[in-house]
């Protein structure tokens, strides 16, 4: 609706000239002052239940009973056809479409039927999903029976306590990630499923069919204020998607323009880095400041050192307006091809 609102007002735009901002506000019933990304946190039984299986795959402990052993145990064949989390994108894609075994067998039978992997390989994706579909509806009676209740009461208490923490400051939250990362696409309702168990890295944002991200985040892999910072983040990929334009679009121009593409590592972890380091930076101003960023405490930014390094002195200096994004942004990639070049 609102969208749709603003796209008939910039086709009227050149007629009415620039009145049109000084205009007030048009009375429509919609909720015009609090469009602005807005999280809504869901609880699913067999998404907690989906992800359960693709935990016990990764696990290097036998899973137990049998019929989550045999299903781990084809989540843990295709995981490896797939290549790793990213991988999983067109089957997680369908997971907000799915209640039950029943539905994910449905659903499944829409994917495509091969699908090209990152090794250049083919894979039989349909059958492969439908597998593990057929291994979901086995084991799903005995989650039913015997956990699900259990797990629903966690799930359900953590939305609670988020309504109270992270929600309550969402707000303000956004408007410190848009005011930093410049996020054309503000008027976003981004969906995340919260989990009791995940692989790693325990979070996860996928495009669901319609091509918006779909996030999903474990409780288990996360506490406290790092779930906060995990769900931002994993907010940050959704804004990410359905933004035409970002500071991390510039920087991605930027890079590509410097002779860094999309095959170069660089060119994933010099945004992805920032989007660590500045939802960390929202946490600690909006919601914690004695909060440790979730790439110290969990090792990631150890994996980027010195991208990490330069965006953790650098970024700050943007956000205290010392810099322009330009100016910020032109010199994290002159950095980066340096750091580039040496290696
Ligand atoms: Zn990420």
């Amino acid at each position: 609706m609102i969208a749709a609102f603003l796209l008939v007002s910039s086709f009227v735009a050149p007629v009415s000239g620039p009145v049109r901002s000084q205009a007030p506000a048009p009375q429509v019933d919609a909720e015009p002052t609090t469009a602005g990304p807005k999280l809504d946190l869901r609880v699913s039984p067999f998404v907690d239940l989906y992800f359960m299986v693709r935990h016990a795959a990764a696990s290097k402990e036998q899973a137990t009973p049998a019929e989550l052993a045999a299903a781990a145990a084809v989540a843990r064949e295709l995981d490896a056809a797939l290549g790793g989390p990213l991988g999983w994108g067109p089957i997680e894609g369908l997971l907000p479409r799915i209640d039950d075994a029943v539905s994910a067998k449905r659903e499944f039978a829409t994917l495509p039927a091969t699908l090209r992997t990152r090794s250049g390989g083919t894979l039989e994706l349909r059958a492969n999903a439908l597998k593990l579909a057929d291994a979901l509806a086995v084991y799903e009676p005995v989650y039913r029976s015997t956990l699900a209740a259990e797990r629903a009461k966690a799930l359900v208490a953590a939305r609670r306590e988020l309504e109270g923490t992270l929600l309550a400051k969402q707000t303000e939250a956004f408007e410190s990630i848009l005011g930093a990362l410049e996020f054309s696409r503000a008027e976003l309702v981004i969906p995340v499923y919260l989990v009791l168990d995940a692989p790693e890295p325990g979070a996860v944002t996928q495009r669901d069919d319609a091509g918006r991200g779909v996030c999903f985040v474990s409780l288990g892999a996360h506490a406290g204020t790092l779930l906060h910072e995990s769900i931002l983040h994993e907010a940050l990929h959704a804004l990410d998607v359905a933004s035409p334009t970002s500071v991390l679009t510039k920087l991605r121009a930027k890079l590509e323009a410097a002779g860094i593409g999309p095959r170069e590592r660089e060119w994933r972890d010099v945004p992805h880095t920032l989007m660590f380091v500045q939802a960390a930076e929202t946490v600690r101003r909006v919601l914690a400041p004695e909060h440790r960023a979730y790439g110290d405490v969990a090792g990631y930014y150890a994996k980027v050192r010195s991208i990490a390094d330069l965006e953790l002195a650098l970024w700050p200096r943007r956000l205290a307006g010392e810099l322009s994004t330009e100016v910020a942004l032109d010199e994290l990639v002159r950095a980066v091809v340096a750091l580039r070049d040496a290696r």
